[in-house]
């Protein structure tokens, strides 16, 4: 079948033209030879078909292969052009033929382990730090996968026969650790390298240029970009994408084609947005480098809009004192966002795993994003005067959540 030929998750990536440019036009090609303008969304669960010997081989071929089938979609969990197009638009942004969309960024990296796994690869060589809930997903090993962690240096060393996958994120979260991809793909030979790219986005990291295999993002970060949708995205080889597309149809973590609709609008102004919240991130991890109240500032050489620092004070109370800032999870949206990875998105993993991997209680996560720079300057000075002549003791209400 001919469904590379002319299906909008499998393109031709046009290298000729720039990120920026591909940012707000890859994925809607076709919108002026529809009379449209702004991408329609298809919010179909089903489709008619009166030709069932047609629709059946349809089906046979995507259950052969896994390519997006050809025509009219058969049903929401197998196909959605709204979806599709978010999908085109990402694979042409991290310069992979194709990229698979998902629930969520854990539904995404769910789909990756199962689909290893269930080609007998059970094995995955990972380094800390990872976002937690990754951590715990591989370290807890609930979908039948087992864990090796290593340091960068030791990838080589921890592969088995059975290993299935490598798994990084550079820069980390929440340290900003470092990885030098090209380096880790090459200790890798055969065994593909995931690179979970959701803190650096395609804007300041393409992953595939330095040898991974794999790309994961948690969409609902940067690439959503407004705080008001989730999703996770894998940007692959089509081989690997049609094996993830048969698990997504399986397991059926699919994306919602509102949610579909809102992270293709949401890359269109991705590469504004991380450049001009990286220019601030920047300018504030200068200032946080100065400011006697910081033991320590974490941020990446790569840039980006996210930048973690270790105070002298109670971390609890510089959260407790944030006004402009919102104290909360997450991060990659429009308004700046601070956490404490202890106590919030790092929770999850073993305390002792968690202090290995250099996530500290002092140690604060913040996104920033397109405020002027000033005012969220002038919010985090304030709330930094809190927590810094502060005792040791925690605050009351911060006691619960800070310790077990
Ligand atoms: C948030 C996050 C995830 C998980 O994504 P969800 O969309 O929350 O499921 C994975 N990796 C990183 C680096 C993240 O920050």
């Amino acid at each position: 079948m001919d469904a590379e030929a002319t299906s909008l998750t499998s393109p031709a990536p046009d290298r000729s033209r720039a990120l920026a440019t591909e940012a707000v036009h890859a994925g809607r090609d076709d919108l002026a030879s529809l009379g449209l303008h702004a991408a329609p969304i298809d919010l179909s669960t089903t489709y008619p078909s009166y030709d069932s010997r047609a629709e059946a081989e349809r089906i046979d071929a995507f259950a052969a292969t896994g390519a997006q089938p050809d025509g009219p979609p058969v049903y929401a969990r197998l196909d959605n052009p709204t979806t599709a197009r978010f999908e085109k638009a990402l694979a042409t942004l991290e310069g992979t033929g194709s990229a698979v969309a998902f629930a969520s960024g854990m539904a995404a990296l769910s789909a990756v382990l199962l689909a290893r796994a269930s080609a007998g690869l059970r094995h995955v060589v990972a380094v800390r730090p990872l976002y937690g809930c990754s951590d715990r997903l591989l370290g807890s090993g609930l979908l039948g996968t087992e864990v090796t962690w290593t340091d960068p240096a030791g990838i080589a060393d921890a592969i088995r026969p059975d290993t299935g996958l490598v798994m990084v994120e550079t820069p980390a979260n929440p340290t900003l650790a470092e990885i030098d991809i090209r380096a880790v793909a090459h200790s890798c030979g055969t065994v593909p390298l995931l690179v979970d790219n959701t803190f650096a986005t395609p804007v300041l990291q393409r992953p595939v240029e330095h040898g991974a295999r794999i790309v994961l993002h948690s969409a609902t970060k940067y690439l959503g970009g407004h705080g008001d949708v989730m999703g996770g995205v894998v940007a692959c080889d089509e081989e690997f994408a049609a094996t993830l597309r048969q698990m997504r149809f399986a397991t059926g973590g699919v994306l919602h084609p509102l949610a579909g609709y809102l992270l293709l609008r949401g890359l269109s102004t991705l590469a504004v947005r991380v450049r001009a919240a990286s220019a601030s991130a920047a300018e504030l991890a200068r200032r946080l480098t100065a400011d006697p109240r910081v033991s320590r500032v974490h941020y990446p050489e790569l840039g980006g809009a996210m930048v973690s620092f270790e105070v002298y004070g109670e971390p609890h109370r510089v959260i407790a004192g944030v006004r402009l800032i919102t104290p909360a999870v997450s991060l990659g949206s429009v308004d700046t966002l601070i956490q404490h990875p202890a106590s919030i998105s790092h929770r999850i993993v073993d305390e002792g795993d968690r202090r290995a991997a250099g996530v500290g209680d002092r140690l604060l996560r913040m996104s920033v994003g397109l405020e002027d720079v000033e005012d969220i300057w002038a919010d985090l000075c304030q709330a930094l005067s809190r927590g810094a002549g502060a005792a040791p003791a925690p605050v009351p209400h911060a006691a619960g959540q800070g310790r077990r």
